[in-house]
This record gives structure tokens, sequence and C-alpha cells, in this order.
């Protein structure tokens, strides 16, 4: 998967789950971010391919570093980053009724903005074993689940990496999104759930 796919995955959580309704589309927002983040690793591209080929979809793309940026990202949004920004937007742009209501004040929003993260940076190595079946010849590309502790890589090439049909599924969830605002909740389900069919089909054919 590319970033685009990725985060539309991330988004797709939080609205499956309806949290946008409790907690405003900057948990929905975070949940993007936090699917997208692992690869911060690619970035080494711009130190050489060498760096590359060593760095990425290990230093990012490992448990616990994923989790700990995808946790930290879920907390300083539910703390006013995503909501702040998003007033800011609103204001400028004119979206204000789609903005955050008020953020929860008990410990449920901290944890649950925490968690939000955590499983939206899952998503990404979950999604990044799948998605990893080379084009044109290319070889698959391992994920280091456990870097620094153990630089085994763990990789289920089933669906090319720039996999076409997953980005017109989302495009499309976009138009779809657009069109009918009140099935918000229900197209993001039926998105995954559609992700996860293609997925698993392609893997019974291989
Ligand atoms: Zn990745």
């Amino acid at each position: 998967m590319t970033v685009y796919e990725h985060t539309m995955v991330g988004v797709n959580f939080a609205l499956a789950a309806g949290l946008q309704r409790r907690f405003g589309w900057g948990i929905a927002v975070a949940s993007a971010l936090a699917a997208a983040v692992p690869d911060w690793d690619g970035l080494s591209i711009l130190f050489g391919s060498a760096a590359y080929a060593t760095v990425h979809r290990t230093w990012g793309h490992s448990v616990l570093t994923a989790s700990l940026l995808g946790a930290a990202i879920g907390v300083v949004a539910y703390y006013g980053a995503c909501p702040a920004l998003l007033r800011r937007l609103g204001a400028r742009f004119g979206f204000q009724s789609r903005l955050a209501t008020a953020p929860v004040r008990s410990w449920i929003g901290p944890v649950v903005w925490l968690t939000v993260g955590v499983v939206a940076a899952m998503s990404h190595l979950l999604a990044d074993l799948f998605y990893a079946s080379g084009d044109k010849g290319l070889a698959a590309w391992p994920v280091q689940l456990f870097w620094p502790f153990s630089s085994r890589g763990w990789v289920f090439p089933t669906v090319p990496y720039g996999d076409l049909a997953t980005t017109l599924l989302f495009v499309a969830e976009m138009f779809a999104l657009y069109r009918w605002p009140k099935r918000t909740q229900l197209l993001a389900q039926i998105s995954l759930a559609v992700v996860v069919l293609y997925v698993a089909a392609r893997w019974y054919r291989t």
C-alpha cells in the first residue's frame, strides 16, 4: 500500500467505529496520520539507496516504534493539535458544522485516542505484510516487526505494493462519502470489509 491507502485505512477505522460522532473529526485525522506514519523510515531514500534498503520497513515498521508513535499521535491529537488545526481550517474554509465537538473530559478520551493511534499504526504493519509482492519481478520486501531486538523479516506476498484496485476502491469510497454523508459509518465498514475480502481472495488464489 502507498501512503494514500494506508491513510484511508486509518480514516476508515475511526469512521467505521463511529468515533467521529463522539470525538469529532479530529480523531479520524489522527487515525489517518498514525496509519501512515510508519513509512517515515522511507525518508531514508534521501540518504541514498543503500540507506533506504537498510532502513525502510525496519526502523518505522517494528511493533515497538510504530505503536509508540501511534500512541503519541493519538495523545497529542487529543490534547489539542488536531482540534485546534481543524478549527482554524474550518474557520478559513467554512466547514465548522463538521468540526470536533468538545473532547470528552475524562480518562476515556485520552485512552480512546491513544488506542486508535496504536491500532491505526498496527494496521500499517499488517497491510505491509500482505501488500508486499513485487511488481515486475521486484522481490517482496519483508517487514522487521521486532526490530531492534530481532532482524527477522516477515512477509506474505499476496497483493502488489501499489495495487490499483485498492486505490480505486478508496477513491470510489471518497465519492460515496461525499454523496451520502449520513451513511459515513456504513460506507467505512463496507470499504474495510471489501479490502479484507479482496486480500483474502487473492491469498486464496496464490
Ligand atoms: Zn510501510
